[in-house]
């Protein structure tokens, strides 16, 4: 389906001239020169798939229409998706003409959401999409599955637009953040971007049938020998939004991905550690909390993006 954008989009590309879209602020253009994300004003997917491995809030029925970016700002030394966010092995490039014909045909495979993860750094060609499809009637509730280190600016554009917002909360606690990220600032980046959406969009809301259809859903990964920093969250979460918000607990982390420069970083995490910070959100009376098998170190929540599991048509 060929379509041709036909009404104003506010010149959302122009935001590539002078790149701030994350708090790197990079200023560069991008159509002349890569920033710290790696990638230029030529929006580029590593992966499009019926993902069946998110929330069961998010991946029901057919799955959930997830599109993987390509590129990353925050470059996590352990990110569990590597292969694409920092050693790009494929990627297809795109026109905002060809995202939405992408989007259309994820709706017509049965796609229960639109889940764009790691939108940031491709934000200007998502919102023309996003905001082109909603005035063509398109009912899809639009997730944006990002790593909690977004800037207020990069919010309030996108924050009436998208329906769901996935958020990691990954640091609160600075030391463990150090030793962890290549930014500084990512326990303060990541609070104020929370209380953000939590203000402005509330917690998420699940009907009666499990299916989430808008809000925000907090992400937490437990990192091996980092359960202090778990716990910080999880008290912070409780303090600043009481016990009823949707937190999803992950402990997937394999220490396969992880920079060799990280030393600590190459283990796995402890079966104790993980079930302590699972008690502490029993012991505060969260209800909504998401777990996974501890077992899922193992690989199974992470797309293989080595298999040839995307579309015929992508
Ligand atoms: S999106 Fe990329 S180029 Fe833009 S500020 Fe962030 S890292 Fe820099």
């Amino acid at each position: 389906m060929k379509i041709k954008i036909i009404y104003p989009v506010e010149n959302m590309i122009e935001l590539y001239k002078k790149c701030q879209l994350c708090p790197i602020n990079c200023n560069i253009d991008r159509s002349l020169s890569k920033g710290r994300c790696q990638e230029s004003d030529v929006l580029s997917i590593a992966n499009v798939m019926l993902h069946n491995g998110e929330e069961p809030c998010i991946s029901y029925g057919n799955g959930s229409g997830t599109i993987f970016f390509t590129g990353c700002g925050l470059r996590c030394p352990f990110c569990q998706n590597m292969e694409i966010s920092q050693s790009v092995t494929r990627r297809k490039y795109y026109s905002t003409e060809q995202l939405i014909d992408v989007i259309l045909k994820l709706e017509e495979l049965g796609a229960v959401n639109i889940n764009f993860v790691t939108p940031d750094h491709f934000m200007p060609h998502i919102i023309e999409a996003v905001r082109y499809l909603k005035s063509q009637g398109f009912t899809l509730p639009f997730i944006y599955n990002c790593s909690g280190y977004q800037s207020i600016s990069h919010l309030e554009q996108v924050i009436d637009d998208i329906d769901i917002f996935l958020i990691d909360y990954k640091f609160a606690d600075k030391n463990a953040s150090d030793m962890c990220l290549k930014v500084t600032d990512y326990p303060a980046v990541a609070q104020k971007a929370i209380n953000f959406l939590m203000r402005n969009k509330g917690s998420l809301v699940v009907n009666e049938s499990g299916h989430a259809s808008c809000g925000v859903l907090i992400r937490h990964l437990v990192m091996p020998g980092f359960k202090e920093n778990s716990i910080e969250i999880i008290n912070d979460l409780f303090i600043d939004y009481g016990s009823g918000i949707y937190v999803s607990l992950m402990s997937q982390y394999t220490p396969r991905y992880a920079d060799k420069q990280y030393s600590h970083l190459q283990k796995t995490l402890a079966h104790s550690d993980y079930a302590e910070v699972i008690d502490l959100t029993q012991t505060l009376g969260f209800n909504n909390v998401y777990i996974q098998n501890i077992d899922s170190e193992n690989d199974q929540y992470i797309p293989e993006f080595n298999l040839k599991k995307m579309f015929d048509f992508w």
